[in-house]
């Protein structure tokens, strides 16, 4: 992964949307990154056959660090001294601002095929907050606690039931026994909820 060298907070996004050259494309300011020879081959198709002489011309210092080997960038005229572009000389990789790829196929006399690359920043991997697991932990311990007083509530109701009048202190209850089934049932429910798709 590597990092805009105009924005460099913004990592490039691999897109194959030009030709069937892979480009690093900022999703910032949508500036492009041509690895040594990605440049040449994009040309070489564009312009049907014809070797490109990429030599910078007018080359000069530049600001712009390149974002694969961190060297200082040079900044010249790419084939037409009007299209600067950003050059590493240490690698070879050429850097693009985002109207240049317009600017080149205009200079060049390219015809068809997009004079702008965009992409989209790809979505962050989410990242569950630990208070909801806390949270659904808690609920889920108080619904283990519920199913198994109901459980304790039914077996009781049925014992005082089954059991012969004299010797027990209570009599059964329908309500008691009830709230009891309702109360287990409702407890195994909220632990089995969301198993499937852990609640989202
Ligand atoms: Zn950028
Ligand atoms: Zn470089």
């Amino acid at each position: 992964m590597i990092n805009c060298p105009k924005c460099s907070s913004e990592a490039l996004v691999e897109t194959p949307s030009l030709g069937n050259i892979p480009l690093d494309v900022c999703p910032g300011c949508s500036g492009i990154w041509f690895d040594k020879g990605e440049l040449e081959a994009l040309l070489k198709q564009s312009l049907g056959g014809t070797p490109a002489d990429l030599e910078l011309l007018n080359s000069r210092a530049g600001s712009l660090a390149c974002p694969r080997c961190k060297n200082k960038m040079s900044r010249g005229g790419l084939v037409n001294p009007l299209l600067l572009v950003d050059k590493c000389e240490a690698c070879g990789g050429v850097w693009l601002d985002a109207n240049e790829l317009a600017l080149a196929k205009k200079l060049l006399g390219v015809s068809g095929g997009s004079s702008e690359v965009k992409v989209e920043r790809p979505a962050a991997a989410p990242v569950e907050p630990p208070a909801r697991d806390v949270k659904i932990l808690l609920i889920k311990i108080a619904a283990g606690i519920g199913a198994l007083l109901g459980l304790v509530g039914v077996s009781l109701e049925m014992y005082l039931y089954f059991s012969p009048a004299a010797s027990v202190s209570h009599a059964p209850s329908a309500g008691m026994a009830i709230a009891s089934v309702l109360l287990f049932a409702g407890g195994i429910l909220v632990l089995n909820w969301g198993k499937e798709d852990r609640w989202s």
